[in-house]
């Protein structure tokens, strides 16, 4: 059997979301497609923060001697890596420490900027065009400090994000304490990306899917896409469990799962995954106030209404979303380290997810360069979630043909 559509999305994570909301509104039709349920994978778990502050990329100056030293303090570590000669992961290692430079940098300040800045103002319409009820916050996001060394190096990376007109404030250790009454005593000092905000990533993924299926999206769950035909440089052909589709027009959304999905596309899509893990916990007694990172062990904190969430690691390679005890503990034990926390904490779920990960730190998004019919918008990395509505407006903008809202050229994929 084979199903004519117009537009075919391919996951339902929170980029194949975002991008179904905004083709709908353009007036498109749209089926999505997806291998488990849709909103539950590597977005519902994760911290919901919504970052346009993050405009350095992961493949930055610095990043491989930090890692490197990270993995020698194998109890605190926010970094792990698989140990494989797999020449495709081998490969993407190798891109990303020769991405580790001050050129990649500048390159993705730009592109990183304008995504973040357009997807930061499409949540806030979005949220509150559609009342949404999804714990919402715009009170930025703290990094919290306990020593110097890593204050002074916030300080810094906040100065250099201020001239690229990213608002941060920096607070002393009296301050820190007014404005975050949870943090511990020990904490010397705060760096405040004031335009940042936070909310509950799996009841707004909710909300979304409900509202796109009311708009009149086809979701097919539980359908993975097994393989493609293509002829005469076009997809004529997405072969699924539940028999095949031809569309106009085909969005490849499938996070960490994007390489393996397009295997039959001669694509190179150096994507890996990085696995993380977040805890959440019943609402404690003193709640913090704002999103948070744990500056020194790079632990987030997410307070969403009546529950607490702890996120942390980042795994290179690990493609299991089987969540690690270990980890999980170490992660409730390093955010004891700053915010006061309930003796005996109600954890209500463990979960682990996968971040689609590119060597040079940006995602791709873009038409193929094979194929007439197909757009990618996928390797969002850590900022899935904080990239999809604007991630979503600019390939509705592709689709229809127009300009999009910025310069789409350094998230080409063959700039790989
Ligand atoms: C611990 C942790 C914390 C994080 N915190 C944040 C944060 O605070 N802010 C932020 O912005 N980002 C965060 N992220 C990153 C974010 O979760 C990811 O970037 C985001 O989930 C990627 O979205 P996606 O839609 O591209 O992919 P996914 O969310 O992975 O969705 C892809 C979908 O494709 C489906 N799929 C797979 N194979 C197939 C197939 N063969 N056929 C059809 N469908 C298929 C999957 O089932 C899945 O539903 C975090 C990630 C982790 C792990």
């Amino acid at each position: 059997m084979t199903t004519k559509t117009d537009i075919l999305i391919i996951g339902g994570g929170p980029v194949g979301l975002s991008c179904a909301y905004y083709l709908l509104k353009s007036g498109r039709k749209v089926t999505i497609l997806d291998a488990k349920e849709i909103g539950k994978g590597s977005g519902s778990g994760n911290a919901g923060h919504i970052v346009p502050s993050h405009i350095i990329p992961l493949a930055a100056p610095g990043v491989v001697t930090s890692a490197l030293k990270w993995m020698l303090d194998p109890v605190h570590s926010p970094f792990g890596m698989k140990v494989s000669l797999d020449p495709k992961y081998i490969s993407w290692l190798l891109q990303f420490v020769l991405a580790c430079n001050k050129s990649n940098v500048q390159r993705a300040i730009a592109p990183l900027n304008s995504l973040g800045q357009l997807s930061a103002r499409n949540f806030a319409q979005l949220i509150a065009e559609e009342k949404f009820d999804c714990s919402y916050q715009e009170k930025g996001l703290l990094f919290l400090y306990k020593t110097e060394s890593a204050f002074n190096g916030g300080k810094h990376e906040g100065e250099l994000m201020q001239k690229h007109g990213i608002p941060v404030d920096v607070y002393d250790r009296s301050k820190v304490h007014e404005v975050e009454p949870a943090a511990l005593d020990d904490i010397i000092g705060g760096v405040h990306f004031t335009g940042d905000s936070h909310l509950n990533p799996a009841v707004f993924l909710k909300l979304l899917s409900d509202r796109v299926r009311a708009m009149g999206a086809e979701m097919l769950e539980h359908t993975p896409v097994t393989g493609f035909e293509s002829a005469n440089g076009k997809i004529t052909k997405v072969k699924t469990s539940a028999g095949d589709f031809e569309a106009e027009q085909i969005i490849l959304a499938a996070g960490a799962f994007t390489p393996s999905v397009a295997r039959d596309l001669k694509l190179n899509i150096p994507i890996q995954p990085a696995r993380g893990y977040s805890l959440t916990m019943s609402a404690t007694k003193h709640m913090p106030s704002h999103a948070l990172i744990l500056g020194e062990r790079r632990i987030a904190v997410s307070p969403m209404g009546d529950v607490l969430r702890f996120t942390g690691r980042l795994e290179v390679g690990n493609g299991s979303t089987t969540p690690n005890p270990l980890w999980i503990q170490r992660i409730e034990n390093s955010a004891r380290e700053y915010i006061a926390l309930d003796e005996k904490l109600d954890i209500k779920e463990t979960w682990a997810g996968l971040r689609p990960t590119t060597p040079d730190g940006m995602p791709i998004i873009g038409r193929s360069p094979n194929h007439s019919n197909l757009i990618l918008a996928t390797g969002h990395a850590m900022l899935g979630l904080s990239l999809g509505p604007g991630t979503g407006q600019v390939v509705a903008e592709l689709v229809n043909g127009q300009e999009p809202a910025f310069s789409l050229s350094p998230l080409r994929l063959d700039r790989f």
